[in-house]
């Protein structure tokens, strides 16, 4: 009803005018409302006395001073200054108005003033036309500092802001239900807008910025769970499944005994499936937790209705792999099964393509071929995506619409800290495999630099000695090129062939055919292969038990999540394993995070650890992961914020009833306010 108030534009506003509503609008302020949500960039805290001596040129600081010479001199018609030469017991300083006449008896000898303003070192430091008063208590002020452009001064928006919050401010509705503002104990909306952008004083600021952070994170959080709701309620009924009988077949032949984590997260899918909905989850589970048996038994439960199940892996490599580990298993119960690849013989590719045409074909794994036109299913009921950071959602809807709103499944083993997973992955039930299973030895691991670089060789070739295998990871294949000093697959591949003349020396990267790709990593598997010299391509699933030690070259440089990954390709096996990560870096950071490696194979831990040193900028790469801008919020430092804002969300969003009371209309305005800013999500 005030919603008017806020929604009038801005170029009505006290000195604001059309040209510079022009202006605002570059910033991305239309109204009053977009204005007075334009939250401050920063802050110039003048309440903070510094000692003169202790400023540095260029510097903006208070000094307290006391005056011992005044000077007003008229240079000429249009020129007057006051100099003034004031100290502090650290110092003199000189303080120069230029042009104020009216100042020229304000200063006498032996007053106190507080000066704020740019200090310029020269004989004396000096200030020009500074803030000043006699009552220092004025400068326990803190001043706002925006996001500008070269159209608007600062000055112009602070001005601009205080008159809109005098004409405004009372519109300001508090939008949150009482109970939220009680159980968080925020600040109400008025208050926190007025102190965040004129902060009465330091505590004032806290409780304001802590309103706004919980409120930015909670719109977020809220709006997600709608869609959520809204994706669910516009999906079609799907038939239930009761019968899980095939599914457990497979289970009782595994060989080994689910951990407590893996079957809870098929009990959490099987519900999904006798839900009458369409399945949309994500599996997040910790490289080696056993993802892909509980995928297998998912495929065995839809087989069993009848319907087929596509599963699609990010490379070659681990699609021929996951075909070589299931394709016994399926067939032994009459799952018909069959391996999709780029690099197949078109013969081969014409067979797999109609057994799925024609239904025969129960389970297809292959890479993202899987989603081109010639791929058509009978009747597919499940989408399986490994690893799914390397697909985009839509390679998942491409082949999610080749059925009739099959259920989707997505593994991920990418360390994503809890917290942020919702908003990653708003749209998808999660599940954690958060167990390993028995018997695994955490892999030891080592940092060490260029110098202990001779013994991490002697070490590979004691290990080859005893029958156990050897990954060595270079972040790049040729010496040619950009990126100076980083060490190359085909220099550590000559080397270590002269080096190891008794081991057959193996190599694999992105660039060699596929024929050959697959024939190298078939004698590795079959232990032909000694030392694979590599770069990442092995990062993600391959599964060589025997390999029990990894070398990686210029570790520094990896992500650690992406070092994690790497790393897991070790101590699959029953055997002790080794990861040595050469540092060729001397940054503190680059040396901390090697520290976190040595320390934990704790895939969450060390995401949270990456993300504290380097961010979430550096962490998820160039917005990869569709990580939202924030206003205020800051995903790292607010994380407690994000946990309780989360749980207030869930605790809103599930009380159906509740959210159409009149009283919750204004909340509800906002998070749809915030589903449209989505767009095309
Ligand atoms: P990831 O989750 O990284 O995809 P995999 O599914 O490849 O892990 O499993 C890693 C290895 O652990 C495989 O060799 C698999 O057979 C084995 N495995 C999986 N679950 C169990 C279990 N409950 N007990 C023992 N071994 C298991
Ligand atoms: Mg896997």
């Amino acid at each position: 009803m005030f919603i008017n108030e806020l929604t009038q534009d801005i170029r009505y506003l006290k000195g604001v005018g059309p040209a510079r509503a022009e202006a605002f609008m570059n910033l991305g302020i239309e109204t009053y409302g977009d204005l007075l949500e334009f939250f401050p960039r920063t802050y110039e805290d003048r309440s903070v006395v510094r000692k003169i001596n202790e400023i540095e040129d260029g510097e903006s600081a208070t000094v307290t001073v006391k005056i011992i010479s005044s000077d007003f001199r008229r240079i000429r018609k249009n020129l007057s200054i006051l100099k003034i030469v004031a100290q502090d017991d650290s110092g003199y300083i000189s303080i120069v108005f230029f042009n104020q006449d009216y100042l020229r008896n304000t200063f006498k000898d032996g007053d106190e003033f507080s000066f704020y303003g740019r200090v310029i070192k020269k004989m004396l430091p000096e200030m020009n036309n500074p803030a000043y008063s006699s009552d220092f208590s004025d400068f326990a002020v803190i001043q706002p500092v925006y996001r500008k452009n070269r159209y608007l001064t600062q000055n112009l928006i602070r001005k601009s802001m205080k008159s809109a919050l005098e004409a405004k401010g009372s519109f300001l509705e508090e939008f949150f239900p009482d109970w939220i503002l009680a159980d968080h104990n925020l600040m109400n909306y008025r208050d926190a807008v007025v102190n965040i952008h004129f902060p009465g004083n330091n505590a004032l600021f806290m409780e304001a910025r802590k309103r706004l952070v919980f409120q930015e994170f909670f719109l977020l959080q809220a709006a997600l769970l709608k869609i959520k709701d809204m994706v669910n309620e516009k999906a079609p009924m799907k038939k239930a499944v009761h019968d899980f009988g095939l599914g457990n077949r497979y289970i009782e032949h595994l060989g080994f005994r689910l951990t407590g984590a893996q079957q809870r997260v098929i009990a959490e899918i099987r519900s999904d499936l006798s839900s009458g909905r369409p399945m949309n989850r994500l599996v997040q589970g910790d490289v080696g937790s056993g993802k892909t048996a509980v995928a297998a038994t998912v495929i065995a439960d839809i087989c069993n209705q009848g319907l087929q199940a596509a599963f699609m892996a990010p490379t070659e490599i681990l699609a021929s792999q996951h075909y070589r580990s299931l394709v016994k298993p399926m067939e032994a119960l009459g799952i018909d099964t069959v391996l999709l690849t780029g690099s197949m013989k078109a013969a081969d590719k014409r067979d797999a393509l109609e057994g799925l045409t024609t239904g025969k074909t129960g389970l297809v794994i292959g890479t993202h071929s899987l989603i081109q036109d010639a791929v058509e299913f009978k009747s597919l009921g499940l989408v399986i995506t490994d690893e799914q950071h390397r697909f985009g959602v839509e390679q998942r809807t491409v082949l999610s619409n080749k059925g009739n709103a099959p259920h989707s499944l997505v593994l991920t083993a990418t360390p994503i800290p809890r917290t942020l997973a919702l908003i990653l992955y708003g749209d998808l039930d999660v599940s954690v495999i958060d167990e390993m299973p028995p018997g695994r030895k955490a892999v030891e691991t080592h940092s060490i630099d260029e110098g202990k670089r001779k013994r991490a060789l002697d070490f590979a070739e004691k290990r080859m000695k005893d029958g156990s295998q050897v990954y060595y990871v270079c972040p790049r294949i040729e010496d040619e090129g950009e990126d100076e000093g980083l060490v190359s697959v085909d220099a550590i591949y000559e080397e270590l062939k002269t080096r190891f003349s008794g081991y057959k020396i193996g190599m694999v990267h992105g660039k060699l055919r596929q024929s050959e790709k697959d024939g190298i990593m078939t004698d590795f598997y079959a232990g032909k292969i000694n030392l694979l010299v590599s770069t990442t391509v092995i990062e993600v699933g391959v599964n060589v038990p025997n390999a029990s030690l990894m070398i990686v070259e210029n570790a520094e440089r990896f992500g650690l999540a992406q070092l994690h990954q790497l790393r897991g390709r070790v101590g699959r096996g029953s055997e002790q394993s080794y990861c040595i990560l050469i540092n060729r870096s001397r940054n503190p950071i680059a040396l901390q995070r090697m520290k976190i490696m040595e320390k934990t194979n704790d895939g969450f831990i060390i995401s949270e650890e990456d993300l504290k040193l380097r961010g979430p900028g550096e962490f998820f790469g160039t917005r990869q992961h569709g990580l939202p801008d924030f206003r205020i919020a800051n995903i790292y430092t607010d994380i407690h914020l994000l946990k309780e804002a989360q749980q207030a969300a869930i605790r809103m969003m599930s009380d159906k009833n509740g959210l159409h009371m009149p009283s919750n209309e204004n909340i509800i305005e906002r998070i749809e306010k915030m589903i449209e800013d989505f767009g095309s999500l």
